[in-house]
């Protein structure tokens, strides 16, 4: 589920130049309310409020609220699909077609060709 360890965040905190600890600031990436996440180095340890923070990819941060992590602990669809389909004859990601080939893709319509029984 790719949370922040333990050891991350101690490296973070050591990396970091406010005294007062970490903070991040954004979206919830479930309910997409604003929320702000700090941790805060304090001598019983590292105090988290406002939410959980993610790191799928180094140094991609994602956010969840309390309430969101409370009722889904587990980061689901944080990564870009990469989408290939035929254009003038090859297989190519459909992102990296021109603008008017990708207006095209989206008035396709697709077709089940599987044999059901
Ligand atoms: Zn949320």
């Amino acid at each position: 589920m790719a949370m922040l360890t333990l050891e991350r965040l101690h490296d973070l905190l050591d990396g970091n130049q406010e005294k007062d600890g970490l903070a991040w600031q954004g979206v919830c990436h479930d309910c997409q309310c604003e929320i702000r996440v700090t941790a805060t180095p304090k001598v019983d340890g590292i105090h988290i409020k406002g939410g959980s923070v993610y790191e799928p990819q180094s140094d991609k941060f994602i956010m969840k609220c309390d309430g969101c992590f409370v009722s889904d602990p587990v980061l689901r669809n944080y990564q870009d699909c990469e989408v290939y389909s035929r254009v003038v004859g090859y297989l190519r990601p459909v992102n990296q077609w021109n603008d008017a080939k990708f207006a095209e893709f989206h008035d396709r319509k697709i077709f089940d060709a599987s044999i059901r029984s």
